[in-house]
C-alpha cells in the first residue's frame, strides 16, 4: 500500500533502512511530519534484510538537516530489519525521537484511512510511547558519566538516569570526601612533628564541623559541575530510579515513563554491606562508610569492623584526628589480598599509630546503653578457647565489611541477565552482558572496584559502540592502586605470592627494602617505608611493585607506566636516582 500523502518527492530519497524497518514491523501507512516542513513517509517493504544493514546507511541521503552518520546507524542498529525485533510503537517512537533534534516537537501520525489519530511522540510523558535514545546510561557515577559524555562527544543521543546525586560513590561518599578527611588527618599527624622541627604548637584545636562543612560544600560544587557538563554535552538527565520492564526488548522505566535504546549501559555501582540484626543482634545501631560522611562530630570512641582498604582508611582518619579507635579483624592481618609485606607492615603501622587492633575478632552483639554502645566481641585465637569481651561507651560503630552491587530492585530478572553468586553482573572483556545491547561497567561488575577503572571501561565501551573501534576494551592488568593509610600504600601488578603461583618459585626474584624516610631524621614519631619489586624470568621483568611509606601514594603512577610498558629490573637500575627522596630506593634496589 503506497502512501497517499504529500511526499514532496522525498519518498524516493527515504532511507532504505528506514523503509525496511517500518515495513518489517508491518507499518505501511506512516508519515512523519516535521514542523520544519519536511514530510517523511514510509512505504511497505516486504523483504527483511538478512544481514546487518549498517554499511549501506552512511551513504544514504537524508533530506533537510543531515544527521550524523552514527545517529543514523544506531537508529536501527539492533533491529537489523528483523520484523520481529521491534514493535510498531517502538519503531515509531524511535523515529520520532530521532528526528527531534532536527525538528523540534515532531509529531508522528498513522495515516491509515481508518485511523487519523496522532500517536504520542517521543516527548510524551504519559508512558504510552517509550522515548528513544541512542545510548541510555543507568547510573550517573564514575563509569556512567564518563561513558555517557564520551558517547555524546561521538554523536550519540544520550541520556543518563540517576536516582541520587550526580557523581556517584566517588564524589559523594567515596574517594573525594575520603581524601579530604585523609588530608585533615595528615595535618594532625604532622602537628606531632612540629615541635621536632622547631615550631611551637601549644594551642592547636581541631573542629570536625569546619572540615565537614567545607568538604560538603566542595562536593556540592562538584555535583553542580557534573550537571553543567552533562547539559553542555546535551545529555539528558533523567532523575529517578531506573527499572527494567518485562517488554520484549530491553526497556527502562523511570517514574512511569519508558525509555528504549539500542545500547543500554548499567553502571549502578554498589553499596556498603552490613550484617542484618538477625545475624548480629543490634548490628543496625552501627553505620557504614556512607554514614561516616554524615558524622557531625569526631567520635570520642570508635570501633571499625573490617580489614579491607575502606576499613583501614577510615580507622586511620578517626585515630589520627583524635578518636580512640579500635579495628576488629577476623584474622591476624589487614589487607590480606595484598602482598604479604604490605599486609604485615600495614597491621604494624596501625598499631604503632595507636589503633587497637583486635585480631581473630567477631562482633557477637551490640546494645545501646546510657553512655553509648556496648559491643560484645568474640576473639577466637587459633589453638585457644574463644573469649568474649565487651567494648563499652562506643559512640561510633562502623561496618566496613565489603560492598554489595546495586543489582537488586533494578528489574534485572526481566532482562534475564547473568549474575554471579554475589549479584554482580557478569560481563565479558568488552563489558557485554549476557543480553545483546546491554552492557555493564564499574563496581556493579565486581572487578577492580576503583573510580579510574569504571571511567576507563566506560570510555572504551563508548569508543567501541559509537566510533566503530571494534577492539576497544579495558586491559585490567597492572591497575595501580593506592590505600590512603598512614603512611599510604601504593601497589601495582602481581603480589609475590601470585607471581610464584603463576610462574613457579624458581622464576621469581624479589627485591625488598625497609628504611626510615629522611623526614623522620629529626622526629620522635617514626613510620617505616617498605618496598618490594617482584620480577620474573631471566630478563627480570618487573611484574609487581608494592610499597608503604610517606609519599608512596604520589610515587606510584609514574612507576606504573614503566611496568605497564614491560620494564625490567635493568631498566629500573639504568634510571638515575633522584636524591634525596624515598623513590630513589626503587631504582637502587639490590
Ligand atoms: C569510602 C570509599 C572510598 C573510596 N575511595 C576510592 C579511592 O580513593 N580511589 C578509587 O579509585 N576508588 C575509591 N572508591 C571506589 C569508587 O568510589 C568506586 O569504584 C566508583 O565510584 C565506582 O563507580 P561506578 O560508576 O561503578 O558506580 P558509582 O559511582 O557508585 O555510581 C553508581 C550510580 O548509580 C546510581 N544508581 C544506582 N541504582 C540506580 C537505579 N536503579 N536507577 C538510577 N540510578 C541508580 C547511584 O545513585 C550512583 O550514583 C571508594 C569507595 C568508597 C565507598
Amino acid at each position: 500500500m503506497a502512501l497517499p500523502l504529500r511526499a514532496r518527492g522525498l519518498l524516493a530519497n527515504a532511507p532504505l533502512l528506514y523503509q525496511q524497518a517500518l515495513g518489517g514491523a508491518g507499518i505501511s501507512n506512516t508519515a512523519f511530519l516535521c514542523p520544519a516542513g519536511a514530510l517523511y513517509s514510509s512505504v511497505p517493504v516486504r523483504s527483511a534484510c538478512s544481514k546487518p544493514p549498517t554499511a549501506g546507511l552512511k551513504a544514504f541521503p537524508f533530506p533537510g538537516s543531515v544527521p550524523a552518520p552514527c545517529r543514523v546507524q544506531s537508529l536501527f542498529h539492533s533491529s537489523h530489519c528483523s520484523p520481529s525485533a521491534f514493535s510498531q510503537t517502538t519503531i515509531l517512537s524511535r523515529i520520532a525521537s530521532f528526528f527531534s533534534p532536527h525538528c523540534p516537537l515532531p509529531r508522528v501520525y498513522h495515516t491509515s484511512p481508518a485511523m487519523h489519530k496522532p500517536v504520542p511522540d517521543s516527548h510524551s510523558s504519559d508512558g504510552h510511547l517509550p522515548r528513544y535514545f541512542d545510548y541510555l546510561v543507568v547510573g550517573g557515577g564514575s563509569g556512567g558519566l564518563a561513558s555517557a559524555r564520551r558517547a555524546a562527544e561521538l554523536g550519540a543521543r544520550t541520556a543518563v538516569v540517576e536516582s541520587s546525586k550526580l557523581g556517584g560513590t566517588c564524589v559523594n561518599v567515596g574517594c573525594v570526601p575520603k581524601k579530604i578527611m585523609w588530608n585533615a588527618a595528615i595535618h594532625s599527624e604532622y602537628i606531632h612533628d612540629h615541635e621536632d622541627y622547631g615550631f611551637e604548637t601549644s594551642a592547636i584545636k581541631f573542629t570536625w564541623k569546619v572540615i565537614k562543612e567545607k568538604r560538603d560544600a566542595y562536593v556540592s560544587r562538584l555535583n553542580d559541575i557534573y550537571q553543567n557538563n552533562l547539559q553542555k554535552a546535551q545529555i539528558e538527565i533523567i532523575r529517578g530510579q531506573a527499572n527494567f520492564t518485562s517488554d520484549s526488548e530491553p526497556t527502562v522505566e523511570v517514574n512511569g515513563q519508558k525509555y528504549i535504546a539500542p545500547h543500554i549501559l548499567i553502571a549502578t555501582g554498589g553499596k556498603p554491606s552490613m550484617p542484618s540484626d538477625a545475624e548480629v543482634p543490634g548490628a543496625s545501631l552501627g553505620i557504614t562508610s556512607d554514614g561516616f560522611f554524615q558524622l557531625t562530630d569526631l567520635p570520642r570512641r570508635s570501633v571499625v569492623v573490617g580489614a579491607g582498604y575502606i576499613a583501614i582508611e577510615i580507622v586511620g582518619i578517626l585515630s589520627a584526628l583524635g578518636s580512640k579507635a579500635s579495628l576488629l579483624i577476623r584474622q591476624d592481618k589487614v589487607l590480606r589480598t595484598f602482598d604479604s609485606m604490605i599486609s604485615s607492615n600495614c597491621t604494624e603501622e596501625l598499631e604503632n599509630a595507636g589503633v587497637e587492633v583486635w585480631k581473630y575478632a567477631q562482633v557477637k552483639s551490640v546494645k545501646k546503653s546510657a553512655t553509648g554502645l556496648e559491643i560484645n566481641v568474640q576473639c577466637s585465637m587459633p589453638g585457644r578457647k574463644p573469649t568474649v569481651r565487651t567494648i563499652q561507651d562506643v559512640d561510633c560503630l562502623l561496618w566496613a565489611i565489603g560492598r554489595d552491587p546495586n543489582t537488586e530492585d533494578l528489574g534485572l530478572e526481566n532482562l534475564g541477565l547473568e549474575l554471579d553468586e554475589k549479584g554482580h553482573i557478569v560481563v565479558d572483556e568488552f563489558q557485554n552482558t549476557s543480553r545483546k545491547g546491554v552492557y555493564a561497567v564499574g563496581d556493579v561488575c565486581g572487578r577492580a572496584l576503583l573510580t579510574p577503572v569504571a571511567i576507563a571501561a566506560g570510555r572504551k565501551l563508548s569508543h567501541r559502540l559509537f566510533e566503530g573501534q571494534e577492539d576497544s576494551k579495558l586491559d585490567y592488568d597492572n591497575i595501580p592502586t593506592v590505600v590512603f593509610s598512614h603512611p599510604p600504600i601504593g601497589t601495582v601488578g602481581l603480589t609475590e605470592e601470585e607471581a610464584v603461583t603463576a610462574k613457579g618459585r624458581e622464576n621469581v626474584k624479589v627485591y625488598t627494602t625497609s628504611f626510615s624516610p629522611m623526614y623522620h631524621a629529626v622526629t620522635r614519631r617514626k613510620t617505616k617505608c617498605v618496598m618490594k619489586l617482584v620480577c620474573v624470568g631471566k630478563e627480570e621483568k618487573v611484574v609487581g611493585l608494592h610499597m608503604q611509606g610517606l609519599g608512596c601514594d604520589e610515587m606510584l603512577q609514574g612507576f606504573s607506566v614503566a611496568i605497564k610498558m614491560g620494564a625490567t629490573k635493568k631498566d629500573f637500575d639504568n634510571t638515575v636516582a633522584i636524591h634525596p627522596t624515598s623513590s630513589e630506593e626503587l631504582v637502587t634496589l639490590r
